[in-house]
């Protein structure tokens, strides 16, 4: 996940999905960058002619404003992360679909297999039958005992042959059945996953509709909360924001912080608690907050 700040958009690259996400802000004109960034350490507000408590006041809110806006940026990159997965949910269902096709054309293949294998038995039972009964047919002409007992020999031979024929046509019509019972069973699944794939096709498109209309909902929430986020604090969140994994301002739990999860020094998490100020991580350089910040 990659977010990088250009002069008047922030983008999210690694979702491939650019276009709705490319104009996700619209700089404010009196936000707009400035070339360079403060290092790490507390932000400080640039209207520094304030009193103290005006100052601190100042800080929480910006503080406040930069929780909201973390949360939006998560909210729509988790959107955009949904959006991104959307297709490979539907590859899925392509997939089952296309391998239910692939099935009935293999049964296919094999059921033509059989017929063609039940037609050539046909046929040689045919030829064997005609044989036989031409053989029959010539019985009456014999004249000799040892002509007729060969006579029927060659008869015999050709009748033991002609019911082994039977037997391997009786098999095949038995596959041919099986395999019609087969391409019924096929066709009933190719049906259902195509079924199954115009719905969730259609499915997937009200979602991405509604995710849409989500990421507009939080495009609008980001413009108002940056309109009054000092640029410079905006600068230090959109830095973060770009090489933390899009996560700039995190909360703080029992001295540890909850972005890198190593310990807080106990001075600075005293400071933090008060959340007067904005401190950042001394291993992350995430900003930090107290949950108790009202
Ligand atoms: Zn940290």
């Amino acid at each position: 996940m990659c977010i990088y700040l250009t002069r008047h958009s922030l983008r999210i690259t690694d979702y491939g999905l650019l276009g709705p996400i490319a104009q996700l802000v619209e700089l404010p004109a009196h936000n707009r960058l400035v070339p360079g960034s403060s290092p790490g350490g507390p932000i400080k507000s640039r209207r520094v002619r304030k009193s103290r408590s005006q100052q601190e006041i100042k800080l929480n809110e910006q503080l406040k404003l930069l929780i909201k806006l973390q949360e939006i940026d998560s909210s729509i990159l988790s959107i955009a992360n949904k959006i991104e997965s959307l297709p490979e949910k539907l590859k899925k269902t392509k997939t089952a679909l296309k391998e239910a096709k692939t099935s009935i054309e293999k049964i296919k293949t094999k059921y033509d297999e059989l017929n063609k294998q039940k037609k050539s038995k046909e046929y040689e039972l045919e030829e064997m039958e005609a044989k036989i009964k031409k053989l029959k047919e010539r019985t009456k002409e014999i004249k000799t005992n040892k002509e007729y007992e060969a006579h029927l020999k060659e008869i015999e031979a050709i009748e033991k042959n002609k019911y082994q024929i039977e037997d391997e046509l009786l098999a095949i019509m038995e596959s041919l059945d099986a395999s019609v019972k087969e391409l019924k069973k096929e066709e009933s699944n190719v049906k259902a996953a195509e079924e199954n794939f115009a719905k969730e096709e259609k499915m997937l498109e009200e979602e991405k509709k509604s995710l849409h209309s989500d990421m507009e909902v939080f495009k609008a929430k980001r413009r108002d909360i940056i309109g009054g986020i000092e640029s410079e604090v905006y600068e230090k969140y959109m830095d973060l924001i770009q090489t933390k994994g899009g996560l700039a301002v995190v909360p703080t739990k029992d001295e540890v912080c909850l972005g890198c999860h190593t310990n807080i020094p106990p001075q600075l998490y005293n400071d933090i608690k008060n959340n007067l100020d904005i401190f950042t991580c001394c291993y992350c350089r995430r900003m930090l907050y107290c949950e108790t910040l009202n």
